[in-house]
């Protein structure tokens, strides 16, 4: 949306999606998801209401991913979209910015993780799958079609947090075209659009 924009852009085209910049309601048509960037969660907040993206993401479907400024904006005080609450500079305001390994299970390689005045989740509801945590707080987890990172995985050269991302994209769409694709062999319902492309 604004921002850190042509960092995660930059990301996603390496990983093969097709990023579009989103700053009005109408541009959310057709996404096959969302990401909203870190930022100034107030000011973000402020600008999503002013241009009605708020009241737009109420019926957008697709899988969002939420960095920093993004999960909070995700969270039960705000959209209301994960069943999580954050909260803010909670790693101290005067701890500007720092880095970390996380891990991220499934044996893998710990992901380096870069904070900037960051915030971390104090509360999350049964749905919600943690998975990763810094000194025993969330800071990134997965709730359904949700996904939301305290860190910014747009500014390390890792596109594993992307790659998540977009396998829960392609997931949502490969669900969507396999119901698209019954509906297409049910003879009383219209038949279907072409593909689905993944255009994050
Ligand atoms: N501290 C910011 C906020 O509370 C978030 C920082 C970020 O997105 N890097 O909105």
């Amino acid at each position: 949306m604004q921002g850190n924009f042509r960092e995660h852009a930059a990301v996603l085209r390496r990983l093969g999606a097709e990023p579009v910049e989103v700053r009005l309601p109408a541009q959310l048509d057709g996404l096959d998801g969302l990401i909203l960037p870190g930022g100034e969660s107030t000011a973000i907040t402020r600008l999503m209401h002013l241009y009605g993206i708020d009241e737009a993401l109420r019926s957008f479907e697709a899988p969002i991913f939420g960095t920093c400024a993004g999960m909070i904006i995700l969270d039960r005080e705000h959209l209301g979209l994960a069943d999580i609450r954050v909260e803010r500079n909670a790693f101290g305001r005067q701890v500007k910015s720092f880095e970390a390994d996380i891990d991220i299970g499934q044996g893998d390689e710990p992901v380096r993780a870069v904070f900037i005045r960051a915030p971390w989740i104090a509360e999350a509801g049964p749905d919600v799958d943690v998975l990763a945590e810094v000194d025993g707080h969330p800071v990134l987890a997965r709730q359904g079609r949700i996904l939301v990172a305290a860190f910014h995985p747009e500014l390390t050269d890792d596109t594993r947090i992307h790659e998540l991302f977009l396998t829960q994209v392609r997931e949502a769409t490969s669900v969507d075209s396999a119901e698209l694709e019954k509906r297409a062999k049910a003879p009383a319902l219209p038949a279907p659009g072409a593909g689905v492309s993944v255009r994050a």
